[in-house]
């Protein structure tokens, strides 16, 4: 134990480091571990070896970073068909080692296996976010989630204490729990800190100092009512089950800048367009992820962050590439199209789009008053926006539930 909290807290300390290096010294980096990285996989990973095989790569073609894209990626598909020895590093004793599993949103979930070092480049990835935002070890995190994460013995000595909850609570607990037990970091995804939020009107909160939002979508109607509600503003988190978070914003919330220490992002499009988000984890040796497709769609931003800090900053993460719509002609309606509608009907709490057909969307709203024009008030500004072949039906509903992982999802499209 004591071992492993030496190794978190010196990874902990170069990551923390890295946020104002030069752009160079990044590059170097990541080309020196990705060709170790490379070596590792191929020699080592069943599923790399087959992978880089078939399409012809050897790991010593990539020698800068002008041959990234020579990589082969890993679809998310092929790395779930593999059998769970194949994406392994051979000679790995399992024993040691800590399994993890996805919440499977797209599907299936999936084992992700993790020795020693893994693990606390896991947990020192995660808490470098924390510490960008002035947080401390003796802060008092309360994280909502599905299920309840691991405790360490350490935390029962005041070092990082955390208090679990359960997104299927009722909301009113979280917010007992937060009045009495006065924690200076939350964290939980978007829509559960909605749920704190709407629920937490008139109870005495000390404000944390921390509200970290992740998981899902934090819309900027979420975020005015988080923010509103807790007197924090939420610190928007991106990441992956599989690879732990790599993208945050800073204290000026003009993007989210990538951990570039630890993770290559890559956006497949021009700078400051939309394209999907390919990740590799620098640090995860035992099961790799390199060239991983993670079926998010996001930005790089156009300018540099105020902050002075060298990371990388995209604009902004539009999800799931899966949760967006796509009309007959070919356009692609994301999250964003329908909130700049929505958002400006003060009077619906919440929304979510589900096309039924190529040329059917369903609005559903949550509203907070009984105005009976909000709904036909959308249905026309939401048609007048689309092609007239296209249907839009708004529909009033009490509640709009989570996915079976506890998500809740923006947008849903029409699956032929
Ligand atoms: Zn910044």
């Amino acid at each position: 134990m004591i071992r492993d909290a030496a190794l978190t807290w010196q990874l902990l300390r170069e990551a923390r480091a890295s946020s104002h290096r030069p752009l160079a010294w990044f590059q170097r980096r990541h080309e020196a571990v990705l060709r170790r990285l490379l070596r590792h996989a191929y020699d080592r990973v069943p599923l790399y070896r087959r992978l880089y095989d078939e399409a012809g790569f050897r790991p010593d073609a990539f020698r800068s970073l002008a041959d990234l894209e020579g990589i082969p990626p890993l679809s998310k598909a092929r790395l779930k068909s593999a059998r769970p020895d194949e994406v392994v590093a051979r000679g790995t004793d399992r024993a040691t080692c800590t399994v993890e599993h996805t919440s499977g949103s797209t599907g299936v979930p999936l084992e992700i296996v993790l020795d020693r070092f893994d693990r606390c480049w896991n947990r020192a990835v995660a808490w470098r976010i924390l510490f960008e935002h002035g947080f401390r070890w003796t802060d008092r995190t309360l994280e909502i989630r599905m299920k309840a994460g691991q405790s360490y013995a350490i935390q029962k000595l005041g070092i990082a204490p955390k208090d679990w909850r359960s997104i299927l609570d009722p909301p009113t607990r979280w917010v007992d729990t937060l009045v009495a037990r006065r924690h200076q970091c939350v964290v939980a995804g978007a829509g559960t800190l909605e749920l704190l939020a709407a629920a937490s009107a008139a109870a005495p909160i000390r404000p944390p100092r921390l509200v970290v939002s992740d998981s899902e979508t934090l819309t900027p109607a979420a975020r005015a009512r988080i923010h509103r509600a807790l007197g924090t503003p939420p610190i928007d988190v991106y990441g992956l089950e599989e690879v732990s978070n790599f993208a945050w914003e800073c204290e000026r919330r003009e993007g989210l800048h990538v951990s570039a220490d630890s993770h290559i992002v890559e956006v497949g499009a021009p700078r400051g367009e939309v394209g999907p988000v390919t990740v590799t984890a620098l640090g995860m040796w035992t099961m790799p992820f390199i060239r991983y497709q993670t079926g998010d769609l996001a930005a790089v931003a156009p300018h540099d962050c105020a902050c002075g800090r060298s990371l990388p900053l995209l604009s902004a993460v539009h999800g799931r590439a899966v949760d967006s719509i796509e009309l007959p002609g070919g356009r692609r309606l994301l999250w964003p199209f329908f909130h700049q509608i929505l958002a400006a009907e003060s009077s619906i709490e919440r929304w979510q789009v589900h096309q039924r057909s190529p040329t059917e969307i369903l609005v559903r709203v949550v509203p907070l008053t009984s105005d009976v024009g909000t709904t036909d008030r959308i249905r026309s500004v939401m048609q007048a926006k689309l092609p007239r072949d296209v249907r839009v039906v708004v529909e009033p509903t009490a509640v709009i539930a989570p996915e079976s992982n506890g998500k809740r999802r923006l947008v849903i499209p029409f699956i032929r």
